[in-house]
């Protein structure tokens, strides 16, 4: 293909005018190296990135060669030198656009009212990012999922004896934030409780964990019937997993607050001084079952489409059958100080000014809450921008738009970021840069009730996904402050942590050097910065509790999330707002922005890369060390793991040498399109090869044999193993162990296939 009918095929696709285009390229980019477009018009590729290039060429010439012809080589994994050049380009222009006013804007229109999801506000937000999209070029639908609904008609809390106290379960105002005054504002109430009526003596049971019951117990105080009092709990445990140990135990009725200890005056300033949570703040949530199957729990496993089929509701098995409310400790103090019975241990002494007991006897309370459980519509909002080389294989980007009440970090942070990716890559792609591969983005609804709507839409769109889905990348939260923490499966860890080093940090720093000295610290517990390296930057254990699950575990497709973190007392609560993002958590909007230059780099790099930057060596290492960590104090003497260390191994090796043909293949010049093709699907096949399609033992929805999560949300490797060997259930044990070594070998013959592919035309 000549130049000319290179630039004819690049008009069509953009509709612009050549000599528009060309203005435009003079605007939008520095000049492209000239001796490297010249290199590569050189050589036999023609995969139509060449179209790009050619116009670069036409600028220059128009323009003059220009002399900042750079010497330095960029490398970027799974790019050519030439294409890394070029990549490096786009990707400089996109991050010179997101900018902190525009962040600011598009949060405060998101974070102006309450917007739980199913609410009225909730989808006049949705029409309002597709109108955005549109507006920015991508091709939108709106997705429409009838679920399950849990919706507050009447809820109460009053303590009966020995004083009769009624719960307000409200928050109130704080001086300086006007939305706190906000009349919408919500009161106290669970996703996803049972309805019902008891009164009940009520029990202190620390964090709600099966040993607290067990140290109940050992005390002589039985729950059954009763009502149980637990907090939140630090490290974080999802409230999901209290209800269903409150529930196992036959408790009536779950109360669950939040203790000044853990994320209020004791961890530091409250609202409106500091971030930690006041006096009223209420972390309210869903209760939901989804770590046994995610979604609407009437649809386990298939979309709820108009018509789809629907179990009966007492057969769902995510619905939780007691009644739970969520309390401020302004509510939970009269309770727990009238409270008798025996002391409560030192640990699960809280941060008020009083002895907690576990009482039992004296404190009596009346719990009251009607649900409304009609079905109701949840909205997804998808965008497309459609790759101009190869449209049918996708990087899809996610975000849930539903709040508990304003949602200033929960989610609309991730929003914002998540507005000002799309604008971006809107104006690029109106100035005729568009990515390779279709880029999807997404707005999910219901993430707070059960990842409600992303987990329809990747039940709707799992075979498409399989065959065509490159990786996902989940922003739920963008930022409550400035600590770094990125989350990656094992194969795409080394493309993060290169790429954070193509980002600055607000600091001043390179965002790699200061991910690195924050995860230091913070995750790693390392006494030396030396101890951080780039094989332990990212986080490789994924759990769940966002819109990654749905991809990740029933899916396969690779994931990735992204957050910035910071001290944050009031999550889910209505002081989780834009007066609190303003003043704590990202006063400037500089980590919003941030965010979107990441996000939407990593996006770009996945979409545009010649080869993608999977790295299956480094998966092996990852799953080395989870078999590790597996067998650490446990007595394996019923189960031989060595054929699976040494199919570890295998795959280990077999990675190595497709890093290696793969380095040798782009750093040569030139890949033949059709070669690409094959490597690069062969690739995305890997991580569904991790699926078993029975899932794993009494959770089939959840299919990833490496990666799945506990109850409480938190990672949990090798799931089907994990749990078979806790149990000491050595049949299962073994049959899972056979499931992960067949998945190994399979996968360590693929990636030979393809190192093989790649070696033919080298070694011809
Ligand atoms: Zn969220």
């Amino acid at each position: 293909m000549a130049e000319g009918q290179i630039i004819e095929a690049w008009v069509v696709q953009t509709g612009l005018s050549k000599l528009d285009e060309r203005f435009r390229f003079v605007d939008a980019f520095p000049l492209c190296e000239v001796m490297q477009v010249m290199s590569f018009l050189g050589s036999k590729r023609l995969i139509s990135s060449a179209f790009v290039c050619a116009l670069f060429l036409s600028v220059s010439l128009v323009a003059g060669a220009q002399s900042q012809i750079s010497q330095t080589q960029i490398s970027i994994l799974g790019f050519t030198p030439h294409d890394a050049a070029h990549e490096a380009q786009i990707e400089s222009k996109f991050k010179s656009i997101p900018s902190p006013d525009e962040e600011r804007r598009q949060h405060r229109i998101f974070t102006s009212e309450p917007h739980v999801a199913g609410s009225p506000r909730n989808n006049e937000l949705a029409r309002y990012v597709a109108d955005q999209w549109r507006t920015e070029g991508f091709e939108v639908v709106i997705r429409r999922y009838d679920v399950y609904g849990s919706n507050p008609k009447f809820t109460s809390l009053e303590m009966v004896a020995p004083v009769h106290y009624r719960a307000g379960l409200r928050e109130l105002p704080v001086r300086g934030d006007p939305d706190s005054k906000d009349k919408a504002i919500s009161s106290a109430w669970s996703g996803m409780s049972a309805s019902g009526e008891v009164t009940a003596p009520l029990v202190y049971a620390h964090s709600g964990n099966p040993e607290d019951y067990d140290y109940l117990r050992k005390q002589g105080i039985d729950v059954k019937g009763k009502v149980v009092l637990v907090r939140y709990s630090n490290p974080y445990s999802y409230r999901g997993f209290k209800a269903l140990t409150a529930q196992r135990e036959g408790a009536a009725a779950i109360l669950i607050y939040s203790d000044p200890a853990e994320d209020g005056y004791k961890m530091g300033k409250v609202v409106p001084e500091g971030p930690w949570g006041p006096e009223y703040h209420i972390q309210r949530g869903a209760i939901t079952y989804d770590f046994m199957v995610p979604g609407d729990p009437l649809t386990p496993g298939w979309a709820s489409m108009e018509g789809a089929k629907r179990i009966p509701a007492s057969d769902a098995v995510s619905i939780p059958k007691i009644m739970a409310l969520p309390l401020s400790w302004h509510d939970a103090k009269p309770l727990l100080s009238n409270m008798d019975g025996p002391v409560a241990p030192a640990d699960w002494q809280g941060g008020l000014p009083i002895k907690y007991h576990l009482g039992g006897n004296r404190v009596r309370v009346h719990v009251k809450i009607e649900m409304d459980n009609s079905t109701q519509p949840y909205y997804v909002v998808e965008g497309r921008m459609r790759g101009a080389e190869l449209p049918d294989e996708w990087v899809v980007l996610g975000n849930h738009r539903d709040a508990w009440v304003f949602g200033g970090v929960d989610p609309s942070s991730g929003t914002a970021s998540m507005m000002e990716l799309t604008r971006a890559l809107g104006q690029m792609a109106k100035a005729g840069v568009r990515p390779k591969r279709t880029i999807i983005v997404c707005s999910w609804d219901g993430e707070e009730m059960g990842l409600t709507g992303s987990t329809e839409w990747g039940e709707q769109f799992a075979d498409e996904l399989r065959k065509k889905a490159v990786a996902y990348i989940n922003v739920d939260s963008s930022t409550s402050g400035p600590v770094f923490h990125g989350q990656a499966v094992a194969s795409l860890a080394p493309m993060l942590v290169e790429t954070t080093r193509s980002l600055n940090d607000p600091s001043g720093k390179s965002l790699r050097e200061a991910w690195g000295e924050s995860s230091a610290v913070k995750r790693l517990h390392a006494k030396d910065l030396r101890q951080v390296n780039d094989a332990n930057l990212a986080d490789t254990r994924i759990g769940s509790g966002s819109d990654h699950t749905v991809f990740l575990n029933f899916v396969g497709m690779p994931v990735l999330g992204l957050q910035f973190d910071g001290p944050y007392g009031v999550y889910h609560s209505a002081y989780d707002d834009f007066f609190w993002m303003n003043h704590f958590g990202d006063p400037g909007y500089r980590y919003h922005t941030l965010m979107t230059q990441l996000w939407g780099v990593l996006a770009l790099r996945l979409a545009n890369a010649d080869l993608l930057p999977f790295d299956f060596a480094s998966y092996a290492s990852n799953i080395r060390e989870f078999v590790n960590e597996l067998q650490k104090g446990k007595d394996m003497s019923q189960l031989n793991l060595q054929p699976m260390m040494l199919a570890i191994d295998e795959f280990e090796a077999a990675g190595k040498q497709l890093n290696e043909s793969a380095s040798r293949a782009l750093t040569s010049g030139g890949i033949d399109p059709k070669l690409a093709d094959t490597i690069n699907h062969g690739a995305m096949q890997v991580e569904r090869n991790w699926l078993n399609p029975d899932g794993i033992p009494g959770r089939p929805w959840f299919k990833h044999i490496l990666y799945g999560a506990r109850y409480t949300y938190a990672h949990l490797e090798l799931p089907g193993l994990t749990e078979a060997v806790e149990k000491q259930d050595w049949p299962t044990a073994k049959q899972q162990a056979d499931i992960l070594l067949r998945a190994l070998q399979k996968n360590t013959q693929l990636v030979h296939e393809l190192n093989s592919e790649l070696n033919i035309p080298a070694g011809k």
